[in-house]
Parts: C-alpha cells; structure tokens; sequence
C-alpha cells in the first residue's frame, strides 16, 4: 500500500455544484458559487469583506498593491515561510526583512520584531505555520504603536483561532490559500479578507484589473473605466463552485484531520520522552485547525534516514521551507534582521507526516509500525 503525503479529496456537492454552475451558462469570475464563497467566509471569519483570489499569491500580491509600497520600503516577515509570502512584495520593489522564529510554534519570533523596525518600515507580515497562531497579541500592540500595516499570511490557518477569534480577522487584510495541499481546496485557488474597511474599495478596483467594475455593476458609477493599478485576480466560477462544496463541510474536514493530528501526537509521546523527535507545540490560546503534523529529528542526518526510510516502506514524508534568507534570490532581494539560529536549525530537522482528510485507519496504522520498526532500528545504532 503506497500512501501519498498529501491527497484532493472530493467530499461532498462538488460534481453537483460545478454542473450547476456550467447550467447557469456563465462560468466567468464573481458569479453565484463565487458570491456563495464570499458570504460563507464573511460570516464564518466575522471580517467585513472577503473576496476570493485564484491563490494566496495573488492574495498576497494584492495586499502589497494595497500597501502601497514605494522602493525600498522594508516588510517584516520571516525567513521560515514559502517564497510568496516574500515574492509578493519584492514584485512591488519592497525590502523583505526577515526575523528568526520561536523554538516552539516556529512562528516569526515577536520578540524580535521591534528590532527589526526602522523609518523605512512599512508592514508586518506573519505567518501562522501549521495553523498555529502567531502571538497576536503582542504583534498587534506593536504594529498599532509604530503605526504599521499588519498583513497575515493565513494560507494554512482557515478554521484555527487565537484567543477566541478567527485567525485571518486581526490584521488589516489576510490571505488564505485553497491550493490542494490546504485543509479546504479548489487545486489553486485563495481569498483576500479585507477587515480594515478603508481598503475595501480600493481591494475590488485592484482585483478586477484596476477598473471600477464592481461599483459599475452594483449601480454606483454610469461606466466603468480604468481607475488605478490592478490585474486579474478572480477565479472562474467553476473553481468556486469546487470550493463552495468544500467550505460546507470545512468543519467536518477540519474535525477529521484534528483527529488524525492526535493520533499522531499520541502515538508519539513516547518517542519524545525518550528524545528521538520533539513534537508539535500549540499554545493554549490557539485552537488549530491541524494543518499539518511535523516532528522535529535530533539532526538532518536523523531526519534524512527517515525519510529514506519510509520511502522504502511506501510511505511520502516531505521536509519544508528552504529559509528565504538562504535561497539565492533571498539573498539578492531581501535583509536579515538578527540571527537565523533557530530558522537554520529547525529548518533541517523537521519532517512532515501524511496528512489528508481521507487518511483511512489502515494508513494510520502502516505509518505508526513504520516508524515503530524505524525507532527501534535507530535506538540499536
Ligand atoms: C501555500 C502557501 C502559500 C501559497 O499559496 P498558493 O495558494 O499556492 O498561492 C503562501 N504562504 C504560505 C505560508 C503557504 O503555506
């Protein structure tokens, strides 16, 4: 039995709402499904307004449009993150400036944000990694004080909370991803949510490739015309008819992979008191929505023998981000604030773990004999 890493699982209406909406005889962008998707997330965030992207990249790019950034303008991030969260701002001439991560949730260290500030910076982008919350409320203490736009890079945080609230409603925009390696997915596919309401207006123009259609179509203008800087970022209402029958059941396929992370964590308890891996840390104030399940090896050689290990038993593990600091076009585009010490050391030993919503009990089972017979293995070297 070969058991992938990650699977696109069908799950509910999906045939049935993509052959409605090509009855509809209209398939083009914002049409009923996308409208559908829109209010769903609105209420189910409790943000102002959330308009669907063809992916978390374009999500992100709109954001940096909406930042409205000047050369060399400086966005706080970190380096342990996927290459748009970064790529998205140097499109508009902006300096990412990365900080190290905690040892524990990997998120963006708060800590050492506020040395990262200087009279160039703009923006705040955090990334909540492996839909744990960053510590929110620290980071919007201090983006309120130095008056920044806080950005959060949600792509794997639909359905996680941070002391009660939505992660993706506490800073002035968010973006979500639906790529099929998400928890909730169309094959490509993202969502912009917009909760500072003064960037509403501004968000619609810029997506609808810098014209004043959306106002045109709700009565507000007589014509529409090209009105600002925009490109087309709106998916076919086909995705979002896929999409709409995945939301439905967001909470069952969040539910269901909570149950596979704890199988997980249960099984290795264990494993961690006796120091062969560390597992995840989610803080009590974070309610997470299992995105993902990692474990931290002693070493990349550990972690090599592992993967190497259970590829010959069938089984997809994968590793992750390469640091953006690290990366040739990191180093040509962007700064480092700091030290990248726990970047550079968690980076090389974190394993991922299959993780999809039909993992079936069976898989679960070949994956924990696996790793039993890798342990024991490892523990007689
Ligand atoms: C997946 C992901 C993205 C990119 O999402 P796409 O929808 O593929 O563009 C961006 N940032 C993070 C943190 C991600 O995990």
């Amino acid at each position: 039995m070969k058991i992938m890493f990650n699977k696109a699982d069908v799950i509910g209406n999906e045939y049935n709402y993509i052959h409605e909406a090509m009855k509809n005889g209209a398939i083009k962008g914002d049409g009923p499904f996308t409208q559908k998707c829109h209010q769903f997330l609105e209420q189910k965030l409790g943000s102002p307004k959330v308009l669907l992207t063809h992916s978390c990249t374009a999500a992100l790019e709109m954001s940096a449009l909406l930042a409205d950034l000047q050369a060399g303008d400086e966005v706080i991030m970190p380096s342990y993150t996927f290459v748009s969260t970064a790529n998205a701002f140097v499109l508009r001439g902006a300096i990412p400036v990365f900080v190290d991560i905690r040892k524990d949730t990997l998120n963006m260290d708060e800590t050492k944000i506020e040395a990262a500030i200087s009279p160039k910076t703009k923006a705040i982008v955090v990334v909540h990694y492996a839909g744990v919350a960053c510590e929110m409320d620290a980071i919007c203490e201090i983006a309120k004080r130095h008056k920044l736009l806080l950005i959060e890079d949600a792509a794997q945080a639909l359905g996680s909370f941070y002391k009660g609230k939505a992660v993706g409603t506490f800073g002035d925009m968010a973006c979500f991803s639906f790529h099929e390696t998400k928890n909730i997915l169309s094959g490509e596919g993202g969502a912009l949510c917009i909760n500072n309401e003064k960037f509403i207006k501004r968000s619609e123009i810029i997506r609808e490739k810098g014209t004043n259609r959306a106002q045109f179509f709700r009565g507000e203008v007589d014509k529409y015309t090209w009105v600002d800087l925009g490109s087309s970022y709106l998916p076919s209402d086909m995705v979002a008819a896929f999409l709409f029958a995945q939301l439905e059941n967001m909470d069952t396929i969040n539910h269901k992979r909570l149950e596979h992370w704890y199988k997980y964590h249960t099984f290795f308890e264990n494993f961690e008191k006796l120091s062969f891996i560390r597992r995840p840390f989610v803080p009590e104030n974070c309610l997470h929505n299992a995105h993902m399940y990692y474990i931290l090896f002693p070493s990349l050689e550990a972690r090599t023998k592992c993967i190497d290990f259970l590829k010959e038993k069938g089984i997809s593990s994968v590793f992750h981000y390469v640091p953006l600091h690290s990366s040739p076009a990191g180093r040509r585009f962007a700064k480092v604030s700091g030290d990248m010490t726990i970047t550079e050391k968690y980076s090389d030993r974190l394993l991922r773990l299959p993780m999809y919503y039909g993992l079936s009990g069976d898989e679960m089972a070949q994956i924990q004999s696996s790793l039993t017979e890798f342990f024991t293995a490892y523990s007689e070297e």
